[in-house]
């Protein structure tokens, strides 16, 4: 049995009183069935995760009393998660799927053939939370706004290795590629729908510090590729 876990933006600490919003007063009360005096964990990103009481009023208004630290705030995940915004649903899964997978920044980038070009940060972030909250991770990725690709890759630190998810079959395979390259923090790089154009390639291949990986023979839709390319860094590396 695992306790549920909520996201609040309010602060946390011992007896601190938080007010839930409609909608999680309702899931609590309504969709869990639970009541006054049960318990739950509450993360806010910043101060670790809390056991708290809940205190219903009715069944439409609750609020959490925290009680005690259950665990304390460790360091945000430090993998940079290039990638290219798909539409819609594919973009949902996509960023839960990527925060699933320990990515700790998100950076959307803009690319020749990127389908999206005005992107609904918001949407972003309500789906990195509802991923923190179904997976257990206490510090909430960081989003950033949407960035052309060049500029992006230019804003990386020059130690940090950029693990290009290439579908050109002269790309590397995984596993080994990654254990004898990785050395400092990590960044990795999907494309978009319609894949990197010559120029964006060029850009890319500049960079010193870069891994081009290939996630096998088959070109992957662009959502999956993400998953794969993040399951082989957790899987080589750890993180
Ligand atoms: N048309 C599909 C779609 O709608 O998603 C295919 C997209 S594929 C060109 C998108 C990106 O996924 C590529 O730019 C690359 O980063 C990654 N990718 C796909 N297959 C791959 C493979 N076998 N190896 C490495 N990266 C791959």
């Amino acid at each position: 049995f695992t306790k549920h876990r909520l996201y609040c933006e309010a602060p946390l600490m011992a007896g601190a009183v938080l007010e839930l919003a409609r909608d999680q007063a309702n899931y609590l009360l309504n969709v869990l069935r639970l009541r006054s005096g049960d318990t739950i964990l509450a993360f806010n990103g910043r101060d670790g995760e809390w056991l708290c009481a809940i205190r219903a009023e009715g069944r439409k208004q609750a609020s959490l009393e925290a009680l005690e630290l259950a665990r304390p705030q460790p360091p945000a995940p430090d993998l940079v998660y290039l990638f290219a915004p798909l539409k819609h649903a594919r973009l949902d899964y996509m960023a839960q799927k990527a925060v699933e997978m320990g990515a700790g920044v998100l950076q959307p980038v803009l690319t020749r053939f990127t389908q999206v070009s005005r992107l609904n940060l918001d949407r972003l972030a309500a789906n990195a939370i509802e991923a923190a909250e179904q997976c257990g991770i206490l510090a909430l990725p960081q989003i950033r706004p949407e960035q052309p690709l060049a500029a992006a890759l230019a804003a990386l630190e020059p130690e940090r290795l950029l693990i290009f998810c290439d579908e050109a079959q002269d790309a590397q395979s995984p596993i080994a590629a990654l254990q004898a390259a990785r050395r400092g923090p990590l960044a990795v790089l999907i494309g978009p729908e319609g894949g990197f154009d010559e120029s964006e390639r060029a850009v890319i291949l500049q960079r010193e510090r870069l891994l081009r990986l290939s996630l096998g023979p088959r070109i992957l839709r662009a959502d999956t590729a993400a998953v794969a390319a993040l399951a082989v860094v957790q899987a080589a590396l750890g993180d």
